[in-house]
């Protein structure tokens, strides 16, 4: 079967499509999956180029996200899942015996594994995964469309629900809008009756996402955003989810209303700042550290998407063969929605 891997760390063209053995066995309790599509999330870039202080083994398939069909299944395991249904897989899976895992908080388990992270991913045409990670894919989605949600659209979930506890008529402040996870993050608050203000890089992404029914879109650099937030919300939003990290925390903080949330899932502009701790307790602030989440939020969250018919945004689909021009196109920051592969 074909993978796109890479061998040593470094920028997109170290990715290589590439002839490996299909999987021989189905252990107890596991099936074998053909993927049909895979999606391009920011972790697989930090993957590629190498987290420092977090060795993997290389060669390395990247990928978190998948839409595919079971071909095998453990005929031993009482599972609802079957041979032919379309499938989606949790990204996270723990041990499913500590603490965490046992109130089902995997994503905290000291033993957690990400799909395309700790163990190989999503960028290959068959996998086997345990019956466990599996989820069956929502039906009014094409395959292109539940390829591509299920890390973006878990991350949002748990941000906005989970831990924003969000109620009707409360207003969001999103950093970075337009890429997957914030397309597919201000629809679902769109449709969780959220206001919502946007924050984005460029005219034409303002654009598009007004188009998505966002109430306020800013353009970074053009004004002073956490500013005019105050202002249109008269004292503050109630929740910000910031996965820029260093360049917009401290405005993050000066949006947020006296007792509102931000949520941290992310550092892509870094991770160190000047932080002036007297505007966090004078704003009786909460600023609540995650990532990724659990299967049973997964299940939350496509239960609701379902019922709403909620469709992510998708920009582009690449083939896999063409893994290094889709990475390439992606770490420019090109796109509006999500970056699908084709797998199969
Ligand atoms: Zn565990």
């Amino acid at each position: 079967m074909k993978a796109a891997r890479f061998h040593t760390h470094g920028g997109p063209e170290v990715l290589r499509v590439e002839e490996i053995d299909d999987p021989k066995d189905i252990p107890p309790g596991h099936a074998l999956v053909e993927i049909r599509y895979a999606s391009l999330n920011r972790i697989d870039i930090h993957v590629r180029r190498g987290y420092p202080g977090i060795p993997i083994d290389l060669p390395h398939i990247p990928g978190a996200d998948m839409v595919g069909v079971v071909r095998e299944i453990d005929p031993n395991t009482d599972t609802d899942i079957k041979k032919g249904d379309r499938v989606l897989a949790t990204p996270v899976i723990g041990c499913g015996y500590c603490r965490y895992c046992s109130n089902g908080e995997e994503n905290k388990c000291s033993k957690w594994r990400m799909l395309g992270f700790q163990v190989d991913g999503t960028y290959r045409e068959k996998i086997v995964l345990p019956i466990r990670q599996l989820v069956k894919a929502p039906d009014y989605l094409e395959d292109h469309e539940a390829g591509s949600i299920p890390l973006s659209l878990l991350v949002s979930w748990r941000a906005l629900r989970t831990l924003g506890g969000c109620k009707p008529g409360d207003t969001v402040l999103v950093w970075g809008a337009s890429g997957g996870t914030g397309t597919i993050l201000v629809k679902l608050a769109k449709s969780m009756g959220l206001n919502v203000i946007a924050v984005t890089r460029s005219e034409w992404k303002a654009d598009k996402l007004a188009s998505l029914g966002v109430d306020h879109v800013f353009i970074k650099g053009r004004e002073d955003i956490s500013k005019r937030a105050v202002e249109i919300t008269g004292g503050g939003v109630d929740l910000v989810v910031d996965y820029i990290g260093a360049e917009t925390f401290n405005d993050s903080i000066r949006a947020v209303r006296k007792g509102g949330k931000i949520i941290v899932f992310g550092v892509e502009s870094g991770s160190n700042i000047d932080l002036n701790i007297r505007m966090l307790y004078l704003a009786h602030a909460t600023v609540i550290g995650t990532h990724t989440g659990s299967r049973g939020e997964l299940l939350d969250a496509l239960r609701f998407i379902s019922r709403k018919r909620l469709r992510p945004v998708i920009d582009r689909i690449y083939s896999i063969e063409d893994v290094v021009e889709a990475h390439k196109y992606f770490e420019a920051y090109q796109h509006f929605g999500k970056v699908v592969l084709k797998t199969g």
